[in-house]
């Protein structure tokens, strides 16, 4: 029996999401559709002092807004009775040890090490202390912290991306677990979470292939079999510099209020450094079907903003007018279908929609314009009852009453009509603003 795939995507409160975070949204997220499985939110807000309940709600209305669907959400600062009591049991396994040394002694101790070219591993000193010792710090007011025991061993696992990797866990200091204050550090919750939740398969970005070595040790010092990992490689900015929670521009909350289409966002952020042509899907159930991860390249991806506003604007031209309809009524403007059909090859974002409704329905302000020509222009102007034919009648009508052809003819009649440089056929526009207005712009009035 195929087992069912869950999987979970574990971010911390500190910040808000920016596009390289959700790059591992969406590939656990789509790895889970793909497979008829399920998708956890876990938000790791276990440092109390940096996690904050707005950005975890940010969060969830950001993962929303992509369109990602949540089965199910966790906090683990809502679990730490459940820590405890796995804390324990390895306690008892032998797998953690109680460490004394003060952040001084480790800096010391560290700086020698690289000091002699050696690797600044922990020397496991509090290891093999006496009880008689223990007690001696404790009385001085020295509070223990923890420690996990690693094996030393080669940890070898296969993963979705990289194909066969190896973490030498004798290069790695034994990682603390619990804090001198008794607070939990990511490793070991993140472990006991994935397995009291079941999650399969871990996908994540390709700085954690080192916690992934470490944490197979702590699957097996809790008897369960590791998930299966996948690590990705990440997203760089323009200028190769990684995202940083810091960087609001390229936050998804930041991309939303620019008026992107989420769809675009996912379209690119799951194509750049894969084998997926880059392209506007209509859904990520249609990503799904595509995505390979074996098939990512390990070259860190490249987001750019140009290459997302070119995706945007192909994105909108893909909606259907139900989509729109509804999207832009909830901002109380009222959507024509025939306007939509004119416009949508020429928005960058949706938001200009409005914008094209206002030129064919208001009055506009245009200046410095060849009214000459122009009123030359509109003494031609054919009497409605107009059609497709108009534009092309008028214009011959034009060309015979001027010398001027291609651009200075079109130019100077757009800039009138519309109010700018550039934008959807004429041909079409002028139906649907219709003579009188067309006449009072030509005329200036
Ligand atoms: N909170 C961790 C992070 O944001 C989660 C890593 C993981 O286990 O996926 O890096």
């Amino acid at each position: 029996m195929t087992k069912n795939i869950i999987t979970r995507f574990a971010p911390s409160p500190t910040g808000l999401l920016h596009v390289g975070n959700i790059r591992t949204a969406l590939f656990n997220y789509l790895y889970a559709i793909k497979n008829n499985g399920k998708f956890i939110l876990r938000i790791d807000d276990t440092d109390s002092e940096r996690s904050t309940d707005e950005f975890a709600e940010q969060i969830v209305s950001d993962l929303k807004w992509l369109g990602i669907k949540i089965d199910k959400i966790y906090k683990q600062s809502e679990r730490i009775d459940i820590y405890r009591k796995y804390f324990n049991q390895l306690v008892e396994k032998g797998f953690l040890y109680e460490c004394f040394e003060t952040q001084e002694e480790l800096d010391y101790k560290r700086k020698r090490l690289v000091a002699r070219r050696m690797p600044p591993v922990y020397d496991r000193a509090s290891l093999n202390l006496s009880e008689e010792k223990k007690n001696q710090y404790i009385s001085e007011g020295r509070k223990p912290y923890w420690r996990f025991k690693l094996s030393g061993k080669k940890n070898i696992f296969h993963d979705l991306v990289r194909g066969e990797v190896s973490v030498d866990t004798s290069a790695q200091s034994d990682p603390v677990v619990v804090r001198e204050d008794g607070g939990f550090l990511y490793n070991l919750p993140s472990v006991i979470d994935d397995i009291e939740m079941g999650v399969t398969n871990i996908i994540r970005g390709e700085d954690h292939v080192t916690n992934s070595g470490i944490q197979v040790e702590m699957f097996t010092s809790l008897g369960k079999d590791s998930p299966v990992f996948g690590h990705h490689p990440l997203l760089v900015d323009e200028n190769g510099d990684p995202f940083s929670k810091r960087n609001a521009a390229l936050s998804v909350k930041g991309l939303k209020e620019k008026n992107f289409e989420p769809m675009a966002i996912n379209s690119l952020n799951t194509s750049i450094g894969t084998s997926i042509e880059i392209n506007s899907f209509q859904s990520l159930k249609e990503i799904s079907e595509i995505l390979d991860l074996s098939k990512l390249g390990r070259a860190p991806g490249r987001f750019s903003l140009d290459q997302l506003m070119k995706l945007n604007s192909s994105q909108l031209s893909i909606l259907s007018f139900e989509e729109i309809k509804n999207r832009l009524e909830n901002q109380n403007i009222i959507a024509s279908k025939t306007l939509w059909e004119i416009v949508k090859n020429n928005l960058n974002y949706l938001s200009e929609y409005s914008k094209w409704d206002e030129i064919i329905n208001k009055d506009i302000e245009v200046e410095n314009l060849d009214y000459e020509f122009l009123k030359t222009a509109s003494d031609v102007l054919p009497d409605e009852p107009w059609d497709n034919s108009t534009w092309n009648l008028w214009i011959d009508k034009i060309k015979v009453s001027t010398d001027r052809k291609g651009r200075d003819l079109f130019l100077p009649l757009r800039k009138a009509i519309t109010g700018l440089d550039d934008g959807p056929e004429l041909k079409e526009l002028i139906l649907l603003i219709g003579y009188d207005k067309i006449k009072k712009r030509l005329l200036g009035k």
